[in-house]
C-alpha cells in the first residue's frame, strides 16, 4: 500500500511555487503533496507537540532519515491567512482550554502562556536568547539551593551555537555574562523602551545590552526578510522576521519526509506487555480515535500538557502515570517571577516601535553573598501593546473608567521593563490531573491542575528585583513609576536527573522506566536560571536528537542505557545554517 497520499494538503489552499515566489513565506513555498503515513504503518517516532522542542527534534530525526510524526493538537498555522498584526485577533495562538490553577500564588493560565498550533510557544514568544551560564548547571553545589544538572555547560554549548545560527541571533559581537561569547547577526537598533534600559542602567553604572541577543534578523536571510520593527512579535511576526520553529525548522522537516498531523490532541501512550511504548492513541479533528504505532516516543507537549500527558497514560505496571516510578514527575514545576515596571515620561517613548525584546541587563544574575537570597535575575525591555498594557495598569495602579482611560491616552510616554527572576524548585509546585467532574477537555481528558506557592528564597528575590527595576526606570528619568506581580515561562515537572530515584528522565530526556520513550521539552529542566528558556530547550532538543541517532537500534530494541555523549552532527541543521558573508556591521 502507498504511504504518501495527498488528501491533507496544508489547508488545500496553496499553489506550486510560480515566479512570485520571492513573495512567499517558507511555508507557502513548500510543495505539497506532503507525506502521509497510515495508523498501522510502524513509524520510527512519534512525537508529541510540534513547538519549540518538537520542532527541532521533527527537523533533525527527518533530516537523519528516520521516518517521524509530530502530532500536534493546534492547527498547522498557515502563517499568511490566520496570523494578524493585531493583539486581540492573535488570542488563538494560546492554549485557551480548560486548565485549573492554585496554590498561594495561583498561576496566570490561559492566554499568553502556552502556544497551541505548529511552532508551539515558539509562535508567540518574544524570541530573547540569552543562554544559561555556567552556574546554572550545578546551583546545588555552588549556592546549596535547587538540584544539579545531570550535565555542565560544556555539554551544551556547542548546540547554543548551532541554534544561534539557525534561527539566528541578533546580538553584540562580545556579550559579557555567562560564558562571554558573540552573536552571528548585528545587535539591533535601539527602541525607546531600550533606550531607557540603556539611560537607566548607565546612570547606575549597570552594564547593559543593547540589541539582543534576539533571535529576530536584523538582516535579511534566505527567503526571511529583516525586521520591519512594528513590534507585532508577540503576535507571531506575520512577515517571519522573527524565528520560530514552524518558520526555521518545519519546513526542512517536511521537505525531508516528515509528516505532521496537525489538529491531533494525543491522549495516551501506548505501553506493550514487554513494557515498552509501541505508539500513540490521539484524536483527530473530528473527535475520532486512533493509535497509531511507532518505535520511539518523544513527549514534547510543554511543562504542563507533558505531565498530563503521562499522567493520564497511567496503565498496568505505571498505576501513578507514566515514567513515574520515582514519584516526582508533575513536581518542581517552576516560574520566572515576571513582574512589569512601568514607568511614565515626559518625552515620548513609543513602546510599540520596536520587537518588545532588544536590550537586558544580566550584571544581578548570579549569587551575591551580600544579598539576603541565593542566585538572581535579569533585566529586559518588554513593550507592551495598548491591550496588554491596559491590563497591567488595571493591575498596577488600581485604574478603571476615567482613570484607565487618561493612562491609556498616555501609552506613547510609558516605558515597560521586565524582571525575569530564577525561581527555585518546590516539590509542592506541580502539575496534577484535575478531578472534578466538570475538569474534562472536550475528549474527556482529565485537564492540569497547577498549583505554585512562593518560598522565602523567591520572596526575597522577587522584592530586591522589582525595586532594582523601579530604580533604573527612576535614572531613566521616569516621573511615575508602577509595577504589577506576574510569572513568566514555565519549565520543569518532569526533571532530568542522575538516577531512576531523583527524576523522570535521564541527561537526554530518556525516562528511566521505559526505554524507547523520551520527554524533551522544557519540562525536563531541574533548575531554571535568569534567562528566557527557549534557546536551552531548542539546544537540548538538538542535542537529543544526536543521542536517538547515536543510540538507534539500542532504544528501538534493547534495554541497557548508554549515557555516552553523541558527536555533534552539525550536518543536521536546516540548510542555509552556515550560509558564508554573516552580516556584522
Ligand atoms: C508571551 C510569551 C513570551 C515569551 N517570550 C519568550 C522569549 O522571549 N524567550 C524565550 O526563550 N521564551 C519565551 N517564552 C516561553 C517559550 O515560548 C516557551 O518556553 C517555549 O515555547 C516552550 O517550549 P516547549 O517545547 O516546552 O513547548 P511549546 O513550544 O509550548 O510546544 C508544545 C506543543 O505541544 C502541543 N501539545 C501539547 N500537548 C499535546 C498533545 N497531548 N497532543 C498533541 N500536541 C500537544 C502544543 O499544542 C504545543 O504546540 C514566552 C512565552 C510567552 C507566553
Ligand atoms: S518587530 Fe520585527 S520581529 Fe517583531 S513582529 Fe515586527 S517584523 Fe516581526
Amino acid at each position: 500500500m502507498n504511504p504518501f497520499h495527498n488528501d491533507q494538503p496544508l489547508f488545500g489552499a496553496f499553489e506550486e511555487p510560480t515566479d512570485m515566489l520571492h513573495h512567499l513565506g517558507s511555508m507557502q513555498k513548500i510543495v505539497i503533496p506532503r507525506r502521509r503515513w497510515r495508523d498501522e504503518d510502524e513509524v520510527d517516532v512519534a512525537i508529541v507537540g510540534v513547538g519549540a522542542a518538537g520542532g527541532v527534534l521533527l527537523q533533525r530525526l527527518s533530516r537523519a532519515g528516520l521516518s517521524v510524526i509530530g502530532f500536534e493538537a493546534g492547527p498547522f498555522w498557515d502563517t499568511e491567512r490566520d496570523w494578524v498584526s493585531d493583539e486581540s485577533g492573535s488570542r488563538n495562538l494560546y492554549w485557551n482550554d480548560l486548565r485549573i490553577t492554585g496554590g498561594e500564588h495561583p498561576l496566570a493560565l490561559g492566554s499568553n502562556n502556552s502556544g497551541k498550533g505548529v511552532g508551539g510557544g515558539s509562535v508567540h514568544w518574544a524570541a530573547f536568547t540569552p543562554r544559561f551560564h555556567p552556574s546554572d548547571f550545578e546551583v546545588y553545589t555552588r549556592d546549596g539551593v535547587g538540584v544539579d544538572w545531570p550535565l555542565s555547560y560544556e555539554e551544551i554549548e556547542p548546540y547554543y551555537e548551532l541554534l544561534e545560527r539557525e534561527m539566528p541571533v541578533a546580538g553584540p559581537a562580545y556579550y559579557p555574562w555567562g560564558k562571554p561569547h558573540g552573536y552571528p547577526y548585528a545587535p539591533h537598533p535601539m527602541g525607546g523602551v531600550g533606550d531607557t534600559l540603556i539611560k537607566g542602567c548607565t546612570k547606575l553604572g549597570i552594564g547593559v545590552s543593547a540589541g539582543g541577543p534576539v533571535a529576530i534578523l536584523s538582516a535579511s536571510r534566505g527567503d526571511r526578510p529583516h525586521c520591519i520593527y512594528r513590534g507585532f512579535c508577540i503576535q507571531a511576526c506575520k512577515v517571519g522576521a522573527k524565528a520560530s520553529t514552524l518558520i526555521t525548522h518545519v519546513p526542512d522537516a517536511l521537505k525531508n519526509g516528515a509528516e505532521i498531523r496537525d489538529e491531533s490532541m494525543v491522549s495516551r501512550i501506548s505501553i506493550n506487555k514487554y513494557g515498552r511504548a509501541d505508539g500513540v492513541v490521539y484524536f483527530d479533528r473530528d473527535g475520532r480515535e486512533h493509535f497509531q504505532k511507532a518505535r520511539i516516543v518523544i513527549v514534547s507537549g510543554y511543562a504542563i500538557e507533558t505531565p498530563r500527558l503521562l499522567l493520564n497514560s497511567a496503565c498496568a505496571g505505571h498505576e501513578y502515570g507514566l515514567a513515574n516510578s520515582s514519584g516526582t514527575l508533575g513536581k518542581y514545576l517552576m516560574a520566572q517571577a515576571g513582574n512589569v515596571i512601568a514607568g511614565r515620561f515626559d518625552e515620548l517613548i513609543r513602546m510599540y516601535k520596536a520587537p518588545p525584546a532588544h536590550a537586558l541587563t544580566e550584571e544581578f544574575y548570579e549569587t551575591d553573598p551580600k544579598r539576603d537570597f541565593a542566585r538572581g535575575f535579569a533585566v529586559q525591555t518588554v513593550g507592551p501593546l495598548p491591550i496588554a498594557f491596559a491590563k497591567q495598569m488595571v493591575a498596577a495602579k488600581g485604574v478603571w473608567g476615567w482613570g484607565l482611560r487618561r493612562t491609556m491616552m498616555d501609552y506613547n510616554h510609558w516605558s515597560a521593563l521586565g524582571l525575569l527572576g530564577e525561581i527555585l524548585p518546590w516539590e509542592e509546585n506541580r502539575v496534577e490531573l484535575a478531578a472534578g467532574p466538570d475538569q474534562k477537555d472536550r475528549f474527556g481528558l482529565p485537564v492540569a491542575k497547577v498549583s505554585f506557592t512562593l518560598h522565602e528564597n523567591d520572596k526575597r528575590m522577587i522584592e530586591f528585583g522589582k525595586n532594582k527595576v523601579m530604580e533604573i526606570m527612576r535614572a531613566a528619568g521616569a516621573v511615575e513609576v508602577v509595577q504589577e506581580s506576574r510569572y513568566a515561562h514555565l519549565v520543569g515537572a518532569a526533571r532530568m536527573g542522575f538516577t531512576a530515584q531523583d527524576s523522570v528522565c535521564d541527561k537526554f530526556g530518556r525516562t528511566w522506566d521505559v526505554n524507547n520513550l523520551f520527554v524533551m521539552d522544557g519540562s525536563v529542566m531541574p533548575t531554571q536560571g535568569s534567562a528566557n528558556p527557549g534557546l536551552t530547550i531548542q539546544a537540548l532538543a538538538a542535542r537529543t536528537a544526536d543521542y536517538i541517532l547515536s543510540q538507534k537500534d539500542s532504544i528501538m530494541n534493547g534495554q541497557q542505557r548508554d549515557l555516552a555523549v553523541p558527536p555533534v552532527r552539525k550536518s543536521l541543521c536546516p540548510p542555509g545554517t552556515f550560509r558564508s558573508g554573516i552580516p556584522h556591521f
